[in-house]
């Protein structure tokens, strides 16, 4: 069977096999997570309060910027007991787009360092690749093909 050329391959693959499990650990993360006034809008309709109590509980500035969530500002975000997203529905951009973002698939080491975390590419995976993820570090270019999904 041929092998995956490269990392952009194996990036379409696992993408179109992909869907959130919701597990919440890519919110725990260390990271930034800036938001738009049209995010800040929807997460505080799903919250029922008015865009200014929004801001004035869950938002701080960062220079013109806008943030809900940093290591040192909020650190669970809108995580409840469960590990899960109390504003999903209608979380920010930046969280809609893990793990499509170029930052997650820069390296093979960057994608596996995601992988290990996140159950929804470990599913994806064990579907491309039809056996369990195992947190090698190898590189992708040593893999299986992906199948066509129909
Ligand atoms: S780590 Fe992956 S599966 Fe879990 S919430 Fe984040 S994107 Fe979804
Ligand atoms: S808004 Fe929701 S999905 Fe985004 S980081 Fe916060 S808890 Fe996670």
């Amino acid at each position: 069977m041929p092998e995956l050329e490269n990392l952009r391959e194996a990036r379409e693959a696992l993408l179109s096999h992909f869907t959130c499990q919701e597990t919440g650990k890519c919110c725990e993360a260390e990271g930034y997570v800036y938001v738009t006034d049209k995010d800040i809008s929807g997460m505080a309709g799903k919250l029922g309060v008015s865009v200014s109590d929004f801001r004035a509980q869950y938002v701080q500035k960062d220079g013109p910027w806008e943030l809900i969530a940093s290591p040192t500002f909020r650190r669970r975000c809108f995580l409840d007991d469960q590990n899960r997203c109390q504003v999903y529905e209608h979380r920010p951009k930046y969280c809609r787009d893990f793990p499509h973002c170029p930052e997650v698939w820069q390296t093979e080491a960057d994608a596996h360092s995601e992988l290990k975390k996140c159950k929804g590419l470990q599913l994806a995976y064990e579907a491309v690749f039809k056996r369990p993820y195992s947190p090698t570090g190898e590189s992708f270019a040593t893999e299986t093909p992906p199948e066509p999904r129909s």
